[in-house]
């Protein structure tokens, strides 16, 4: 492994860093995951889209650069560096995109890749179930056949959605064979949630915003061009998704080097009054979030040798939620009581905490995580 950028890289670097110091917007957008703050986020994906910096790892006739996996981390560590604004249509083009790019037909990737890149699109995961989380193989949501239609109809509620009460469309899991078991019998389907029989109720989230939804689908028609992958094999295709999502795209490093680097600027002003066990917890940040960096640039070393992420993908996504929380933590400890003011330049701080206690959550929680280090990584019994 090449620990040094060559100069195209470092080019590719400046480029970025010169375009979002003079384009990101000032001072920084509301929660995406408010109405008002999603059709702002929306403005900005647009922005980002027509100078070509919204998917830059992608081909060129899809709004992308072609640029390496490695330019993509550049990409991202100067994106969180210049406090950018969350991506909303994250959904679609970290954790859809890849798996569409793998198994979608031209067909769907030439309809379904331009909108979405450029937000006119937005997307949403339709995974999760009432009694199927962790147990995603026991989701009860159902496809039927209509032959007559050219198609399928779709019934069933599912939850957690992150951002569905805003979006236009979901990716999700449906059981097309009733009588195969489990994990077999899987269909996934691309879902237009304006369609007739789309019933979408917000969830407001502890933190007060109210992007989380709930979906309920009451013989929804939907075409055959909209299934991802061959009919029943399902399962197959969302793995790959989460193999995407656990292990580099939904979190990259620059997201936590750029916090670290905030936290450090946080000591600094409040060094005086702090416990001098802060000054350790700071430092253990900037190391972890320094090693989560070193770390994916060895898995995108390999990816780019043409080898796939593994089970060791689990190891990532406990790393970098884990560390999220203890981030966050030693912040509100520098803050004390000025933590809980819910104005000025440090209440994001708050915000950041409440929401970093969710990644122990989704994406998979860590102890299923464990489970599948256990398992699939050290090669322990099940029992
Ligand atoms: C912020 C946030 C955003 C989300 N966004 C989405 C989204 O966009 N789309 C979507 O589909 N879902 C989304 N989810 C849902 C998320 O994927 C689920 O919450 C998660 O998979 C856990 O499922 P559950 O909530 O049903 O909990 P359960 O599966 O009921 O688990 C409850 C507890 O039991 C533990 N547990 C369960 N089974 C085992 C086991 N075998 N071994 C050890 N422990 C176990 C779990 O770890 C957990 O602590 C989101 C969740 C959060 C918090």
């Amino acid at each position: 492994m090449d620990l040094t950028f060559t100069d195209t890289e470092q080019a590719f670097r400046a480029d970025a860093r010169s375009w979002l110091d003079a384009n990101v917007p000032r001072p920084a957008l509301p929660s995406g995951d408010t109405r008002q703050g999603f059709a702002l986020h929306k403005e900005w994906e647009r922005a980002l889209f027509d100078a070509r910096w919204a998917v830059v790892s992608w081909p060129e006739e899809y709004g992308g650069r072609d640029a390496s996996l490695m330019e993509w981390l550049i990409f991202e560590e100067e994106y969180y560096r210049a406090s950018a604004p969350q991506r909303v249509t994250q959904n679609g083009i970290f954790l859809l995109a890849p798996t569409l790019f793998e198994l979608g037909t031209k067909e769907q990737q030439d309809r379904i890749l331009p909108k979405m890149a450029s937000a006119e699109e937005t997307w949403c995961q339709g995974w999760s179930e009432p009694n199927a989380g962790s147990d995603l193989a026991g989701i009860k949501s159902r496809a039927v056949r209509d032959e007559a239609g050219g198609g399928w109809r779709l019934s069933g509620q599912k939850t957690w959605t992150t951002r569905g009460a805003f979006c236009d469309r979901m990716f999700g899991l449906f059981r097309s064979d009733l009588e195969a078991e489990r994990h077999h019998g899987l269909t996934y389907f691309l879902v237009d949630l304006h369609a007739d029989g789309v019933t979408v109720r917000p969830v407001e989230r502890l933190d007060g915003d109210e992007g989380f939804a709930e979906v309920f689908l009451e013989d929804v028609f939907v075409p055959d061009d909209d299934v991802l992958g061959a009919v029943n094999e399902g399962w197959r295709v969302a793995m790959a998704t989460t193999g995407s999502e656990r292990g580099l795209t939904l979190r990259s490093p620059g997201r936590f080097m750029a916090a670290a680097a905030r936290l450090a600027e946080l000591y600094r002003a409040h060094a005086d009054d702090a416990d001098p066990t802060v000054r350790d917890a700071v430092v253990r940040a900037w190391i972890d979030a320094d090693a989560y960096r070193w770390q994916t640039f060895w898995t995108v070393t390999r990816l780019m040798d043409g080898e796939r992420t593994g089970p060791e993908a689990s190891l990532v996504k406990i790393f970098w939620s884990e560390l999220d929380v203890r981030l966050h933590e030693t912040a509100l400890r520098l803050l004390g009581e000025r933590a809980e003011l819910v104005d000025g330049d440090d209440a994001a701080w708050m915000k950041g905490w409440e929401f970093s206690l969710s990644g122990p959550i989704y994406a998979g929680t860590n102890e299923i995580q464990r489970n599948v280090v256990a398992e699939r990584v050290l090669g322990l019994p099940r029992r």
